[in-house]
């Protein structure tokens, strides 16, 4: 598949819901961003795809019950399914972008993930 050692870097966003959690879960800081390099090296295999309303969406553990959500836009729009997922700017982002949606304990990562 080739997405394992990527030699080209791939374009990371990061949204205002995730910078937000960043900073109000302070004390996760370092776990976040290393967890976020491991992310940018290899973005489908540290990512388990969400269900239901976040369909699309991989998320992967930071610590404890917290995780990180976030999008892979090569996979956005590969999936071989009947649906196929795009996030919302899809159209405009190249295949490497990554974006980190939303990040904290279970409940309050995927309720902070906007809805369509
Ligand atoms: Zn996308």
């Amino acid at each position: 598949m080739g997405l394992v050692r990527r030699g080209v870097r791939l374009t990371l966003q990061f949204s205002q819901a995730f910078q937000s959690a960043v900073r109000k879960h302070s004390s996760i800081k370092e776990a976040v961003r290393r967890k976020v390099d491991q992310i940018a090296t290899n973005p489908v295999a540290l990512g388990e795809p969400l269900k239901g309303r976040l369909r699309g969406y991989l998320s992967s553990p930071v610590r404890g019950n917290f995780l990180i959500i976030y999008l892979f836009c090569e996979t956005c729009r590969k999936k071989g399914d009947d649906v196929v997922v795009l996030c919302a700017d899809c159209a405009v982002c190249n295949n490497d972008t990554l974006k980190f949606i939303a990040l904290g304990p279970h409940d309050e990562a995927y309720a902070s993930v906007p809805a369509d």
